[in-house]
């Protein structure tokens, strides 16, 4: 038995992000918050949008200070702009931060409290105001998830507020959004919706249809992620990625995740400036490595996406090194040394880890010691 429910209807397709306006009016907004973050709203990327509120005559305001790895204050800040507008509907345009900020808004015009009152899942008892969704990243595919992360930077932590009240009501997910993304981060976001693909395809809790999801995502995302960080204008290559990143979003949300993201989180709370991206990339290789003996057939199904030969056996044993290899041809680096986490950190990481709903669907059983054995191993 299994259930496939997505809360947020997509829209897919190159210039879509002119529907914003449509969007907001035919989900009862009125007036619009707009969050974004400054390096999107400075590109120019915003302005099909704004353009589309525009000629709907829907008066908007633009909030653009947004951080990577938001925090509770950035929160805070994007309500009160939307209070003092008036705001009814928020829009968010931008990566997962701008996304997540957004989606705060919206939970919070329509809750009591800070978003940390929401930690966890399932605790926004009411839905919010609408919030639409343009994903500048092909990465975390906030535009579809049911989740949203923030940081509390005075207690080092990062939490995520999950449930059916925060995922976007409408995703306008339009390619031409991420041409002017530059190679850095097109690598960071692209190895996180890799790994979103990844962990949800080998997950214990995988059905069906999520699977289908992910295998595909992955296909998508191995085939063209060199292509997109080469060439930016690439636009099929971008099309691709977008693509890839939201199908792994829609299976994600059904499975969860596993070891790479459940760690992942607490280092984001030690390390706030480094991509979360770049983050999953530093742990993929040891936690495939830890994983494979527990699911020979899906890792040797994702080795021949790599080209690799040989047995399942002996596939999903390469596989960990292949991805190590891919991932350093797209510039991400090997080791938490070169991300300023330091070996000091890791029993407190592990700690947070294994409070994380991501580790009982892993596919590998997994303890504390073994956890501080994964960090060590890329120490
Ligand atoms: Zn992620």
């Amino acid at each position: 038995m299994f259930t496939f429910d997505l809360r947020t209807t997509v829209v897919f397709g190159d210039g879509v992000a002119g529907q914003c306006g449509e969007a907001v009016r035919r989900a009862g907004g009125r007036r619009v918050l707009v969050v974004t973050d400054p390096g999107v709203l400075a590109a120019g990327v915003p302005r099909p949008v704004l353009e589309s509120l525009g000629a709907d005559g829907l008066p908007y305001r633009v909030f653009s200070e947004v951080e990577p790895n938001p925090t509770v204050v950035d929160v805070e800040r994007a309500v009160q702009a939307a209070r003092d507008f008036g705001a009814d509907a928020v829009v968010g345009v931008g990566g997962g931060s701008a996304m997540d900020v957004a989606k705060a808004v919206g939970i919070l015009l329509g809750n009591p409290g800070g978003i940390a009152d929401y930690d966890g899942m399932d605790k926004v008892p009411r839905p919010g105001a609408p919030v639409v969704c343009l994903p500048t990243t092909a990465g975390t595919a906030a535009e579809v998830t049911i989740f949203a992360n923030y940081s509390d930077r005075e207690r080092d932590y990062k939490f995520s507020v999950g449930g059916r009240h925060v995922a976007a009501r409408v995703a306008l997910v339009d390619p031409l959004l991420t041409l002017g993304l530059p190679p850095a981060v097109t690598a960071a976001t692209g190895t996180d919706a890799f790994t979103h693909a990844l962990e949800s395809y080998v997950a214990r809790s995988a059905n069906p249809v999520s699977e289908l999801l992910a295998l595909r995502a992955l296909a998508l995302i191995v085939g063209h992620l060199e292509r997109a960080v080469a060439d930016g204008r690439d636009l099929e290559a971008r099309r691709q990625m977008l693509l890839g990143s939201l199908m792994a979003g829609m299976a994600f949300i059904h499975t969860r995740l596993g070891l790479v993201h459940a760690l992942a989180m607490p280092i984001g709370g030690v390390a706030p400036r480094v991509a979360h991206g770049v983050i999953c990339g530093v742990l993929l290789p040891p936690v495939v490595a830890y994983n494979g003996p527990a699911a020979v057939e899906r890792y040797a199904a994702v080795a021949d996406l790599f080209g690799l030969g040989g047995s399942a056996a002996t596939r999903t044993a390469r596989l960990a090194d292949a991805i190590r290899e891919w991932l350093g041809r797209l510039g991400i680096p090997a080791r938490l040394a070169d991300i300023g986490v330091e070996r000091s950190r890791f029993a407190a990481v592990a700690d947070q880890a294994m409070a994380s709903g991501n580790i009982p669907v892993n596919p590998r059983a997994a303890d504390h010691a073994d956890l501080v054995a994964i960090l060590e191993a890329v120490a």
